[in-house]
This record gives C-alpha cells, structure tokens and sequence, in this order.
C-alpha cells in the first residue's frame, strides 16, 4: 500500500515552510501594531453553525463542506470559514460586554473546503483573518482594509488592486432582492440549477455564479449601488473618504458581491494584478455583517473583517518575480576531529545556542572533508573546526566561509566573535 497526501492537501516541506513562518511572523507584527488579538478556535464546529451563519444557498455550505458525525451521533463539521467560530465565540463568552470595545480580533489557521483542485485552491488551506466586531464607524472598515493592505505590502507585493462595493442595510438590499427577481423570473430556466435555486433564496448569489457569469442578463442586471438608501450611501462614502484620507487605491465595482450570506454595507477583495497569476487572482476578500451576531443568537454588535490564505499570498509573490529566497542561514557548523574534540565541539554547540547563534555540528562521524561539505550545504556562515591540536592547545579554528579567513583563538572569542557579527547583521 503506497500512502499518498490526502487530494487537495499538500505537505509543507522545509525547504517551504520557513516562506510560511514568515508570512505569520508578518501577520502577527501587523496585527500587534494595529492592536488585533488573536483568538484560537475549535477546527470543528457544530455543522449548524455554518448552515446558520454562512448561509445554506451558498457554495460552501452547499458542496464544500467536510461534515460528519461524531461518536455521539452529532454533526460536527471541519471549519469552512472563520468569521462564524469568531463570532459564535464573541457570543458566547459575552465579548460585547468587555469595556474595550470594538473588540479586535485575529486567527490564523486551517480550513476545510471540499473543492476541485487546481492551482490556488486547496480542501486544506491556510487563512489569516481579522474580525472587528463592536463598532458600525466606516472608519473600521478603513482600518481593517488598511491592515490587509499592509500585510501584503510588507511581504513584498506592489500589483495589487483593492476592489470594493457597498451591499447596503436590509432595506436597500431589498429593494435590490425585488429587482433581482423581476430580471431573472422570466429566464430563470436558462440558468444552471444552482441559480433557479438561489432566485427564491438569496437572488444576490445569482451574481456570483461561476458557471453563468457569461450570460446576457449578468450584465445588464440590476445594480446595488442604484438601491441604496440615503444611509447606506452615505456610510459607502464614509468609507470610501478614509480610504482616501490615507491614501489607499480602490475600484469600485458595484458587480462585487461576496460568496457569504451574511454580508451587508462594505464588500471588498483585495487582487493580484500580475500577469503571473491564473485565473485565479483574489486574494483576499472581507465584508460588514451587521447582524450576524443576532443570527446566532447573541445581542447586536456589527461586525467587519476579511480573510486571506497563505497559499494566495506566496502564489503572488511567484507570479510577481518576488519570491523569498533568503532562507535564513546557519551562523555556525562546528566541524571536529577525534573524540574528545567530538565531546569539545558538542559542549561548544550548546554554547554557541546559548548565546543566540544558530548553531549545528556532525552526527555521523563523518571525516573533515565530508562535515566541510554539510556545513556549506547548510550555508553556514562561520565554521568552527576543533582537531586534536587544537584540543591539546585548548583553541579552535574559526573560520568565515564568506571571506575565507581563518583565525585561531580561544572558544570564548569565537562566540564572542560570531555573536557580534550575527547582531551587526
Ligand atoms: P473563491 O471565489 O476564490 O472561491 P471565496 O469567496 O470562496 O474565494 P473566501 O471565503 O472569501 O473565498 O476566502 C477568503 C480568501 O481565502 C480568498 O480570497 C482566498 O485567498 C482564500 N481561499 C478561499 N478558498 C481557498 C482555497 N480553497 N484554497 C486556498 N485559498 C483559499
Ligand atoms: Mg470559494
């Protein structure tokens, strides 16, 4: 029996997931600057959760759910999604009634969606998200944008476009439902069985279909921003002046209509522009939901955030040319000859960790030549090298790989030594 990565998963090798690191390392500076916390969520959830909160006409409530039963006969389902867990959570330990508020929020972790396979989109994958939720300021939607934007931005990215749309509160949602209708009923036959299912649920997801987004009554069908009320339009131009306020590009496309039924007011993707990229270029999509926290049962508190994978992020940064390649290094590989320069160079090693210096030595009692070649294939800046002169002078070898250089001296110094040039970068 050969055992294969499970479809749509992928094992993240060494050789990658030090890119990961980084991106987390990223996020979580970020989210410290712009105070999110992080909060840390089951992987399961209640399987009516996600009906509930996600909405059950959408795609991943639909098709892309891992659901199952648990020993004790319940529905238990691996998290799509996480703003659902986030705010059954805000709920249930009462957050509104913290005095900070709004309360910030942010996770980072797995998600589960049973989808096709193909480049960009996994069964498992990697989201960062935030979630604000205690405030109905358009500035939030400003600053939640804003903290996606530098995320990407520190990791390197510059071909990005940030898309953005209002879908109005319930009143001018609608008033956009009916029109919805009226254009569709009469040629909903044409349309795949999802979208005649959609018409008499949520019509708005009729938009978003995939597989008839090239039909004639797409695009002239009719358009949110024409059906927002006087509020909802005036909150779109509240955001809309933060952005611009700090200086933060943006389309507005009024065709924006996210995948998840629980948004309201702001919608927004943020996409790559690079010609590298597939077919596939957003990269980071986030709304409002005000009312969601009453769908699950909790009290008002109007929520918005976004979500991103890792996965998107570093597909990007190929597509752009600007993927990492500086892996960090090894600071030092201690090379030794003989036993007791072995038991020397092991003690060294452990100091050598002790004072902050990466350190790595020879397990194979390899000859000199052979530990000279792991220490370059582990591209170790300093090698160290304790023969048994050395071991009867109580010295060692210090060598710079990148120089060449080579200098005799006491253990001591040669921590000294390489824990100063590791701190002068
Ligand atoms: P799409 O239209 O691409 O299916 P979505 O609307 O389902 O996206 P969201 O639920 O809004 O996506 O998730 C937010 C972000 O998470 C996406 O913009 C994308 O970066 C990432 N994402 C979503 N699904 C996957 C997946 N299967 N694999 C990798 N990343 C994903
Ligand atoms: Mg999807």
């Amino acid at each position: 029996m050969n055992y294969k990565v499970p479809r749509g998963t992928q094992d993240i090798l060494p050789s990658e997931s030090w890119k990961w690191q980084r991106v987390e390392s990223i996020m979580r500076d970020v989210c410290q600057l712009y105070r999110y916390e992080e909060i840390r969520t089951p992987i399961f959830e209640q399987t009516e959760l996600f009906t509930r909160a996600v909405g059950d006409t959408t795609d991943i409530v639909q098709k892309e759910m891992y659901t199952f039963e648990d020993r004790g006969g319940r529905s238990m389902t691996l998290r799509p999604e996480g703003t659902a867990p986030v705010v059954r959570s805000f709920v249930e330990n009462k957050m509104h009634g913290y005095p900070d508020q709004p309360v910030k929020l942010f996770y980072e972790g797995p998600m589960f969606r049973y989808e096709r396979q193909q480049a960009g989109r996994y069964r498992q994958f990697v989201q960062f998200g935030v979630e604000a939720i205690g405030s109905a300021s358009p500035a939030i939607d400003a600053e939640v944008i804003a903290l996606a934007l530098d995320v990407y931005e520190r990791a390197g990215l510059e071909e990005l476009k940030l898309v953005i749309n209002s879908l109005g509160d319930t009143e001018s949602r609608t008033a956009h439902r009916e029109a919805l209708v009226a254009h569709f009923e009469p040629h909903i036959e044409e349309f795949c069985s999802d979208c005649q299912s959609r018409l008499a649920k949520n019509p708005l997801r009729i938009l978003d279909c995939k597989k008839d987004h090239e039909h004639p009554l797409m695009a002239s069908a009719p358009e949110l921003p024409d059906y927002l009320n006087e509020e909802s339009a005036a909150y779109f131009r509240e955001v809309l002046a933060h952005l611009d306020a700090v200086g933060i590009d943006y389309v507005v496309d009024p065709n924006l209509v996210r995948g998840l039924d629980y948004y309201n007011h702001t919608a927004f993707e943020i996409m790559s522009t690079s010609d590298g990229f597939g077919a596939i270029t957003t990269l980071c999509g986030g709304g409002r939901y005000n009312g969601l926290t009453e769908e699950i049962g909790g009290p008002p508190a109007p929520g918005i955030g976004f979500a991103m994978s890792i996965e998107r992020l570093l597909l990007a940064l190929e597509a752009e040319g600007k993927e990492w390649t500086d892996k960090p290094a090894l600071d030092a590989y201690v090379v030794t000859l003989g036993e007791e320069a072995e038991a020397k160079g092991f003690a060294l090693v452990q100091q050598l960790r002790r004072a902050g210096v990466t350190a790595d030595t020879d397990f194979l009692h390899r000859k000199m030549k052979g530990q000279m070649k792991s220490a370059d294939r582990k591209q170790a800046s300093y090698v160290i090298i304790i023969g048994e002169d050395e071991v009867a002078k109580g010295v060692v070898q210090l060598k710079n790989m990148e120089t060449g250089e080579q200098h005799e001296m006491t253990n001591d110094d040669a921590i000294a030594h390489i824990a100063q040039m590791k701190k002068e970068g």
